[in-house]
């Protein structure tokens, strides 16, 4: 049993905040703190240049991605961290399409996350081979596949609700139709156990900075099934997805394997961070991970609905069909989640009228959830938010 009084520890949370936003940037890891000190006195200030062979500067998106793997389900050496998400599934989605180069419809649906779908929509311009978007709702995705379908393009969980796709069951029925799968694991990865590799899944994406804890603009992941990885085709043929970068050659060749989903450079200091965030993980069982958290969102919905009768659940009721967090309706959503975070309950708002709680059990308990009822019960018994400061909308929700 994974002990998450010890993995609470390992965090810094500010005295007096009850933190349910993780869905949307982790915590910082303590050990984040040393590690890029070090980085930055002994390996950039000591090292210099000498750092990308001496300090490893230039393996890091390798090995951190195997890390990652281990999280996901994937081999190792079938992940590379590097570059933000909208990167990732530009290229995911780009080496996707290039394996059928008879099929013109990318589908997806209407719980993704803008960014993958205003990706899609750019790639498909820069292509100008006349592909289609079609964005049908969650339920009806199941249906919408079929052999006019080049790709399907999801997010695992809805971002606004938390609703669970049943990737394996949706991952059959595609390749059963010749469709190749692009799986966003933004908000998977670290908040359920995830099993590329038993799924088939041919290529995957994901964030590292909302349940991994990586830090702000943390750069992402992506998976190429390793059935897929010395064929696939890459869109960004960057120098440090080459197979030789230090040749200098005037022309690209794929790297070996998944490194030819590098691009250039990689934020060095930045994967320090992401390197130690992962620390955490070491001994943490992800099935005590989703058990619990499930027992939490559950307390969570279960004190709410007592308590708070003015909120309308969005999420899914079994927990079983939902990520790590629980997300309710109210005209006034964001009023009362600026009231909320005044009190020093922070979760966040999502438009229209959802306030959304991540329930991350690596450094949240029982206690917390109490907690957050009982100050979002006052806020909303006193009427508290409706306050004129509380309704300004600020740039980031
Ligand atoms: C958080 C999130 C993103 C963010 O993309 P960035 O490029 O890192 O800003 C993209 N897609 C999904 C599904 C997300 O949840």
């Amino acid at each position: 049993m994974t002990d998450f009084q010890a993995t609470r520890a390992r965090f810094r949370i500010p005295d007096g905040v009850i933190y349910l936003d993780g869905n949307s940037l982790g915590p910082l890891p303590v050990a984040a703190e040393d590690r890029v000190a070090r980085t930055l006195a002994v390996e950039w200030g000591g090292q210099l240049i000498r750092g990308w062979n001496s300090a490893g500067w230039m393996v890091q998106p390798r090995v951190v991605g195997d890390r990652i793997a281990r999280l996901i389900g994937a081999p190792a050496g079938s992940v590379v961290v590097g570059d933000t998400l909208s990167i990732k599934v530009y290229q995911a989605l780009a080496a996707a399409l290039a394996m059928q180069p008879d099929r013109r419809v990318i589908l997806s649906d209407s719980g993704n996350f803008p960014t993958d779908l205003y990706m899609a929509e750019g790639l498909i311009e820069t292509l100008g081979r006349g592909h289609i978007l079609k964005v049908v709702a969650p339920e009806e995705v199941e249906a919408a596949i079929g052999e006019d379908v080049a790709v399907l393009m999801l997010t695992e969980v809805d971002y606004r609700t938390g609703r669970l796709h049943d990737m394996a069951a949706l991952t059959t029925k595609a390749h059963a139709a010749g469709v190749v799968t692009v799986w966003d694991l933004a908000h998977s990865a670290g908040a359920l156990p995830v099993d590329l590799a038993g799924t088939g899944a041919d290529f995957a994406v994901g964030c590292t900075y909302k349940y991994l804890n990586g830090g702000p603009g943390a750069p992402a992941f992506i998976y190429v099934a390793p059935r897929h990885a010395q064929t696939t085709q890459p869109a960004l043929s960057g120098w440090m997805g080459h197979e030789a970068p230090f040749s200098f050659d005037p022309s690209y060749r794929p790297g070996e394997g998944v490194e030819r989903m590098r691009v250039g450079t990689p934020p060095v200091i930045a994967l320090a961070a992401l390197d130690a965030a992962l620390d955490v993980w070491d001994g943490v069982d992800m099935a005590d991970v989703r058990r619990t958290s499930i027992a939490l969102c559950d307390l969570f919905i279960e004190l709410v609905e007592a308590r708070c009768p003015a909120l309308e659940l969005a999420s899914p009721r079994d927990g079983t069909r939902r990520g790590s967090q629980v997300s309710f309706r109210h005209r006034h959503g964001y009023a009362i989640m600026q009231a909320l975070i005044d009190r020093g309950v922070i979760g966040d708002f999502r438009a229209p009228d959802i306030l959304r709680f991540g329930f991350t059990p690596l450094y949240i308990g029982e206690a917390e959830v109490c907690g957050a009822v009982a100050v979002l019960k006052q806020v909303l018994d006193g009427g508290l938010w409706d306050r004129p400061e509380y309704h300004r909308k600020a740039a980031v929700t």
